[in-house]
């Protein structure tokens, strides 16, 4: 029987927060009640604004709170080379193609066409304009021999138009995982999302599911605020032969604005809680694990 595989991905582009420590403990309990492995994952890809500090932070917070994970620890930036190569292959594919406009052209194109109507992804974002999809070869050809920037964006009406049949996923009812429904995925929604950049060869959607496949992730436990994305997620699975895992989008923390909690809210940070003094119990206390 193969061991099921849970995973706690944090980027290290700010302090682990309340939010933070809840995915991880809840990652731990729900491995360890299925006997589970818990392996932890370092999303660095986004080498601006990513350090070695706060990677040295998440490590000292997931210590202090008692989490434990498998040994080697997988760190996206070690992995563009594999990226790369997944990536070549969308390319060579015609899923992805180069997408040249900087935010103040979509926003300007956008103003020119219509504005208002404009559709927006879940997370209230100006979908990508369909302008550099129809873009003649010939001129594509020569805007990347100019070398101008741009970024790699998936062709989603394309690649959905692979697809066989529909798009779903299964999601856990509650963390007892005692029963899954099946999810209609919705790409659509995002547009062509980036995919990788000109300089790194990935994005976050792209290294997720490659990574999730490749250290064999039977379960992947999150936050709520990475739901929709699931659907872009499983769009990509389903494009690189990839066998989906299964999902569990949990509650978010908030904080005591009813707000999502955010890297820059001090008071909810776990070095800060630590330095207040409050030990690791009160904080499993305090999330109700
Ligand atoms: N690295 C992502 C984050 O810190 C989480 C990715 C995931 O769990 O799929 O928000």
């Amino acid at each position: 029987m193969t061991l099921l595989t849970f995973r706690f991905a944090p980027s290290p582009n700010g302090e682990l927060h309340l939010g933070h420590a809840y995915s991880a403990l809840l990652n731990q309990k729900m491995a360890a009640q299925a006997g589970g492995r818990l392996l932890l994952r370092i999303e660095d890809i986004d080498i601006t604004r990513c350090t070695p500090q706060f990677e040295t932070g998440i490590f000292r917070d997931l210590e202090w709170l008692g989490l434990r994970w498998e040994a080697p620890v997988r760190r996206q930036s070690e992995h563009f080379a594999e990226y790369r190569a997944v990536l070549d292959r969308l390319i060579a594919e015609e899923l992805v193609y180069p997408a040249f406009m900087s935010r103040s052209e979509i926003r300007a194109f956008i103003a020119e066409t219509g504005g208002r109507d404009w559709p927006r992804d879940p997370d209230g974002v100006p979908l990508y304009p369909p302008l550099d999809k129809a873009l003649p070869a010939r001129e594509r050809k020569r805007r990347l021999a100019e070398n101008m920037p741009f970024a790699w964006r998936l062709d989603v009406e394309a690649a959905t138009a692979r697809l066989a049949a529909g798009l779903s996923w299964l999601e856990f009812a509650d963390e007892t995982m005692s029963a899954t429904r099946a999810i209609e995925a919705q790409p659509q929604a995002w547009g062509d999302v980036i995919v990788a950049r000109r300089d790194i060869p990935t994005s976050y959607h792209l290294a997720v599911v490659l990574d999730d496949a490749l250290q064999g992730v039977s379960h992947v436990v999150r936050g709520q605020d990475l739901y929709s994305a699931t659907g872009v997620q499983r769009l990509l699975q389903e494009l690189l032969g990839l066998s989906p895992p299964r999902y569990f989008h949990h509650r978010l923390i908030l904080g005591p604005d009813g707000r999502k909690l955010s890297k820059s809210f001090k008071d909810t940070g776990l070095a800060a809680l630590r330095e207040a003094g409050v030990s690791p119990q009160d904080v499993k206390r305090l999330l109700g694990l």
